[in-house]
């Protein structure tokens, strides 16, 4: 009888033990910590769960704020201005630099110039990173394009050489890079659940901490809200679209911030967004903008032709165009129901 009670003593610490253990753990992976903070020029917002989120932000944001650090067009100390502004010389980079201009060219190779990481000439021109919003003269324009090519970027090892009057560009990508340099701290961290808002740029680790895949907002490009909800976990989802940053002139046309490279115009076509959805933020952040620059039928016939990723392609007419790998998590909200939505199929 004794050795009974004994045994199920034994037992009984064993299962309080256990369920105080399994508390404990699940209190661990809910605790939320988040940061908030304006850099690389948008605002920043991240939130992580677990034990280590609070230092794993930490460590983020001093990532991001360095990658901001290298690469802002207007910042003197930046690696980006010392080669915009070496007159031919060639300039030794960090390996951040090598390992995103890299990236660059390569997918700008791949889209056939649509993505041009040496496009600053001309997104300058318009004042889009001054503030000082202009239409160039068509002439100004044509001499611009001139000093733009990735063709003639040189990338050897670690150096970077441009011809006199060519300058990098790398807002297209530098935020998705940013994304993906953050998601490999937290998980370093041992971070199994977090969301990372970068300027609207979503990127997310795992599932929400009860175990269900995040709900994300799709931005619309109509009003500034939410076109629809993906529920998704580990990727990433990427929006661009003139929308984002334009002006417009005394005559009510729309200028917006993505340069088309072959004419040195803002981009004039049937798209008002694209959103990008794969597991990595550079690859979704540099395709949002090579895909809006492509239009509707490349845009279609480049993810028809290249596998890894999903797409969401939304027109001037109103219609969505949802790549066959997303369309069953996509919902559409109630008030764009009025849309059309189209399946794209391989
Ligand atoms: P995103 O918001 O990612 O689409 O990137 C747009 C930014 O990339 C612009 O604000 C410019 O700084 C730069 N940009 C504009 N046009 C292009 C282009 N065709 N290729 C690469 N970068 C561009
Ligand atoms: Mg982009």
């Amino acid at each position: 009888m004794k050795k009974n009670i004994i045994i199920y003593g034994v037992f009984l610490f064993f299962v309080l033990f256990g369920i105080t253990a399994c508390t404990k753990k699940q209190e661990f992976i809910e605790q939320e910590s988040q940061l908030s903070f304006f850099s690389m020029d948008t605002s920043i917002s991240l939130t992580a769960y677990g034990e280590n989120a609070e230092i794993a932000l930490k460590k983020v944001k001093q990532q991001i704020q360095d990658l901001e650090k290298l690469w802002s067009v207007t910042e003197e100390e930046s690696e980006i201005y010392k080669i915009n502004h070496s007159n031919g010389k060639e300039i030794e980079v960090s390996k951040e630099t090598t390992e995103i201009l890299t990236f660059a060219l390569q997918m700008a190779e791949q889209t056939e110039g649509a993505l041009e990481p040496s496009i600053y000439p001309v997104v300058s021109a318009w004042g889009f990173t001054t503030e000082e919003k202009r239409v160039p003269l068509k002439e100004e324009i044509t001499n611009l394009l001139t000093y733009v090519g990735y063709k003639r970027i040189r990338l050897s090892g670690n150096n970077v050489q441009l011809e006199t009057g060519m300058q990098l560009d790398l807002g297209s990508l530098g935020k998705g890079y940013a994304g993906d340099k953050a998601v490999e701290i937290l998980k370093k961290c041992g971070i199994t659940s977090a969301l990372l808002d970068i300027g609207g740029n979503i990127q997310i680790i795992g599932r929400k901490p009860d175990g269900q895949d995040w709900r994300l907002g799709v931005r619309s490009p109509f009003y500034g809200d939410i076109l629809g909800i993906i529920e998704l976990s580990d990727c990433a989802v990427i929006t661009s679209g003139s929308y984002e940053r334009y002006f417009v002139d005394k005559n009510g046309i729309i200028y917006g911030h993505i340069i088309n490279p072959q004419t040195g115009y803002p981009v004039e076509n049937d798209l008002a967004s694209v959103t990008i959805i794969a597991s990595q933020g550079k690859q979704c952040d540099a395709l949002s903008t090579a895909l809006f620059v492509m239009g509707l039928d490349k845009a279609i016939e480049y993810w028809r032709k290249n596998e890894g990723f999903e797409a969401i392609l939304v027109t001037k007419e109103q219609g969505i165009y949802i790549t066959e790998g997303i369309k069953k998590k996509f919902t559409l909200k109630q008030a764009y129901d009025y849309l059309k939505v189209y399946e794209v199929n391989r």
